[in-house]
């Protein structure tokens, strides 16, 4: 029998516990959020972000920059922003404009308000696996779906499709710390079937649409889909994963529906990072 993981329910009950906590404090949990031009994506994002921090009882603000911004502009913002008592969390919403170098504006976080965890004293910390101060959102919100499916880590083998910064890298070697044997597959991996053919738990985050076949899999696997992908479809446009969902679920013994199976957690893992920021920085 498929179970089909259900990430809105553990969202729903961890931000009622978090707001919980949060009414409680004299002063409120803080998340500053920065977005540079006009990207309607990116737009609803950040929206969606400061809606959920508001919604459980922490403060927040979105900083808007013109496309055109200059990069002494952005690193200034972050500075007052880093140097802020008021602030607790400091998301800067990516993709920034090509002329702003990226990696600079992360690395002008201070580690400790990181709340995407993309810095690299922070990356460093998971990657060493030595005390993170918090751990990136959609990785964190993977292990924490796992955990509350009663899915065990150590010793499996997992595959992994995608090596970004944001999801694949960081998940590597967040399971590797949990004992779990990790494939790191991308797009230069041949014959990627070979790897999750004897896997027990398939994690694809490549962005591709019916990227992970039934074919592909062995009987009873976990699949955690974290693919976002909109198709065109005879009834107009659907959000779907990397798996091909209908004929996967035939075979997995537990998965991740898209939507609402590993997004909603990565907003959730957003909010505890807040907090955890906030509860160091007391
Ligand atoms: P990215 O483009 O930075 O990375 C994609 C990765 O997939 C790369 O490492 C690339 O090597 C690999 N890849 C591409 N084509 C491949 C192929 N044919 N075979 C194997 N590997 C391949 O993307 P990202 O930011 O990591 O996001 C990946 C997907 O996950 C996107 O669909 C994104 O929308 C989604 N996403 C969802 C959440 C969420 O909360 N649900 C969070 C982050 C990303």
């Amino acid at each position: 029998m498929t179970q089909i993981i259900n990430g809105k329910i553990l969202r729903d009950k961890i931000l009622a516990e978090l707001k919980a906590e949060a009414s409680l404090l004299e002063v409120k949990p803080s998340l500053s959020v920065i977005i540079v031009g006009n990207d309607p994506a990116s737009k609803i994002y950040v929206n969606t972000k400061k809606k959920k921090a508001l919604e459980i009882g922490f403060k927040s603000e979105i900083i808007e920059f013109d496309e055109d911004v200059q990069e002494r502009t952005l690193l200034g913002k972050i500075d007052e922003l880093n140097n802020d008592k008021n602030v607790n969390a400091i998301l800067v919403q990516l993709p920034l404009p090509a002329h702003i170098n990226t990696k600079k504006i992360i690395e002008s976080i201070n580690p400790l308000k990181d709340v995407d965890c993309f810095h690299p004293y922070n990356a460093g910390k998971i990657f060493t696996n030595s005390d993170a101060v918090v751990y990136p959102c959609t990785p964190k919100g993977i292990i924490r779906l796992l955990r509350e499916y009663n899915v065990e880590i150590a010793g499996k083998n997992v595959v992994i499709i995608g090596r970004s910064n944001i999801v694949g890298r960081p998940l590597a070697a967040m399971l590797t710390n949990l004992d779990a044997t990790v494939t790191l597959c991308h797009s230069k991996s041949q014959n990627i079937s070979y790897y999750t053919q004897n896997a027990d738990i398939v994690i694809s985050a490549a962005g591709i649409a019916g990227l992970v076949k039934a074919d592909m899999l062995k009987d009873g696997v976990i699949v955690v889909d974290v693919g976002m992908n909109r198709i065109e479809t005879p009834d107009g446009k659907k959000l779907v994963g990397d798996a091909d969902f209908e004929s996967v679920k035939e075979k997995a013994a537990l998965i991740t529906p898209v939507p609402g199976g590993v997004g909603p957690m990565t907003i959730c893992s957003l909010m505890e990072n807040t907090f955890e920021l906030y509860k160091l920085q007391q």
